[in-house]
């Protein structure tokens, strides 16, 4: 049978690596699920501030530019009541110039393009024609309110324009209102939007319905067009949303968009995703790191565990590893099992190996015993023999031999020859004392080992011996009768023990010359 292949996994760890291993997919899927909903929850946190914010300025921008042309439209109301008086209009203008602090400049034209009034009049171009370039002219031609496309002034700032048409009160057009609202930094629009409270990172932006910036926190980039932007798209196309966007300059943002109806402006207010996400890898590292020690912690319960769970069956497999010892048991039974696969292997091994000492010590029996009369055999004497010499003790030696037991065999057959022989045994034991050894040789020849009997007692000791085999009716029709030869050893002796057996047998021999069934000591 081929030897058995032991496999160099242990249990030990098996449970180890599985327990780490959960537990590392466990951080692993938890942390990755929790990073996902942080980062989903954050981004669309993000999307939905970004685009409150953006209707909250569009609304405020909307509201400027309706209260402007409010303003414009109560003056133009004024200026038809009090008929075109060059002092009625410069006072409009100035008032509107003044109040509210939404205009840069306020200026009245006439039906002709001529200016009428401006304020502040230190632009002193009252009089003049207006450019025959947009914005005015086409004002002129519209006669409604507007509000321009941003345009460069002469003085040299952008700006939009917004106007209010003046009509008599028979409804007569007599030219318009216009105030100029200044994008750069300080101009009413900006201070509006800027007015808000910004977020870190966090930038709005105006665009007019040709995709113009009128509002951006880079005042380079005021007044020029915003490219392929989806977003602005979106937003000029009258929608209010949010968005994950690549912009023009090819920063992935977040972004949020409302529109401006009444100018068909667009706001957009947006973050950088990156700056947005940044926080939450700063959360996910200080969890991390308080995590650190939990985690730690439980690594180290599992090692302790993995050990306490395959301690008992490493113990167990230890000592059979080992072999059977004298103290196998004992030490089986020290192993603490304290569950019960543990428990049953430790009684299966308990049992096993009672069952194998026991055999062992019955072999070890019958390698010493003679298996007919269940008396010792020749090396069961050897070793009485060494325990006698090792001791020095007197003893005495019986040699038996039955008489003409050629004779029983023949006679009876060889069956009955091997009943007297067992009852020769038996004979033989009930007649011993305690401390007696007795031992069958072969054949029908026996030997009784007397410890501290001298020749004297172990004579009568035969002769009992020889005359209750006389007695016993070992066969129904025919005495057996036994021969006897006894010699001794004492420690004073010259003579080997082994010696002391061939004395014996000599004895016996003497025995048997003399007759037979009597009893002969050696010389
Ligand atoms: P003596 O009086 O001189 O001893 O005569 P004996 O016939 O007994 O002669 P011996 O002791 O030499 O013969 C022993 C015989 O015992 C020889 C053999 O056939 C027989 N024998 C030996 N071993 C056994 C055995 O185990 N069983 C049986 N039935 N017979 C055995
Ligand atoms: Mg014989
Ligand atoms: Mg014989």
């Amino acid at each position: 049978m081929p030897a058995l292949a032991i496999s160099r996994i242990t249990l030990r760890r098996l449970i180890l690596s599985l327990s780490m291993g959960s537990v590392l997919i466990m951080l692993i899927l938890g942390g990755t699920g929790i990073y996902g909903i942080q980062r989903t929850q954050l981004m669309d946190d993000t999307l939905a501030s970004n685009q409150a914010f953006a209707q909250k300025l569009a609304a405020s921008a909307s509201d400027f530019l309706t209260q402007a042309q409010n303003d414009l439209a109560y003056s133009a109301k004024q200026i038809a009541q009090f008929g075109t008086n060059p002092a009625v209009m410069q006072m409009e203008a100035n008032h509107l110039h003044l109040q509210g602090a939404k205009f840069h400049s306020v200026s009245i034209t006439s039906a002709q393009g001529i200016i009428l009034a401006i304020s502040p009049e230190t632009l002193q171009i009252s009089g003049r024609k207006v450019p025959a370039v947009d914005p005015q002219t086409a004002v002129l031609r519209k006669k409604t309110p507007t509000i321009s496309k941003p345009f460069t002034t002469i003085l040299g700032n952008l700006a939009i324009l917004l106007t209010h048409p003046l009509y008599s009160p028979q409804n007569e057009y007599l030219g318009y209102l216009a105030g100029t609202v200044y994008l750069k930094a300080d101009g009413g629009l900006s201070r509006l939007i800027k007015q808000h409270y910004f977020r870190n990172d966090t930038y709005v932006y105006l665009v007019d319905s040709s995709r113009r910036l009128l509002y951006h926190p880079d005042p380079n980039r005021l007044g020029t067009i915003v490219g392929t932007n989806p977003v602005v798209t979106a937003v000029l196309s009258g929608q209010t949303g949010a968005e994950r966007i690549t912009n023009s300059q090819g920063v992935d943002m977040l972004a949020g968009y409302a529109y401006i109806p009444g100018a068909k402006w667009g706001v957009v207010v947006q973050r950088p995703t990156e700056v947005t996400l940044e926080k939450l890898s700063t959360l996910m590292q200080r969890v991390m790191w308080l995590s650190l020690l939990p985690v730690l912690l439980l690594l180290a319960a599992l090692w302790f565990l993995s050990t306490w769970i395959s301690r008992p069956l490493r113990a167990l497999s230890h000592i059979m590893q080992t072999g059977y010892d004298g103290n196998a048991a004992e030490r089986i039974r020290s192993v603490r099992c304290w569950y019960s696969e543990a428990q049953h292997l430790q009684k299966a091994l308990l049992a096993g190996t009672d069952t194998v000492i026991s055999r062992l010590s019955q072999l070890r029996e019958e390698a010493y015993q003679d298996p007919l009369t269940g008396l010792g055999n020749r090396r069961g004497l050897d070793i009485a023999l060494q325990a006698l010499e090792s001791t020095g003790q007197t003893f005495s030696v019986l040699a038996l031999d039955i008489d003409f037991f050629k004779r029983i065999n023949d006679h009876y057959g060889h069956d009955v020859g091997d009943q007297v022989i067992r009852q020769m045994g038996e004979l033989m034991r009930s007649q011993a004392r305690n401390g007696d050894s007795l031992f069958r040789m072969g054949g029908e020849e026996f030997l009784t080992l007397l410890p501290g009997t001298p020749v004297d007692n172990a004579l009568t000791i035969a002769e009992r011996l020889r005359a209750a085999v006389e007695a016993s009716p070992l066969l129904p029709q025919e005495r057996v009768t036994i021969s006897i030869g006894i010699a001794a050893w004492g420690p004073d002796s010259a003579r080997r023990v082994a010696d002391t057996l061939k004395e014996a047998d000599l004895a016996l021999y003497q025995a048997k010359q003399n007759g037979r069934n009597r009893v002969e000591r050696s010389a």
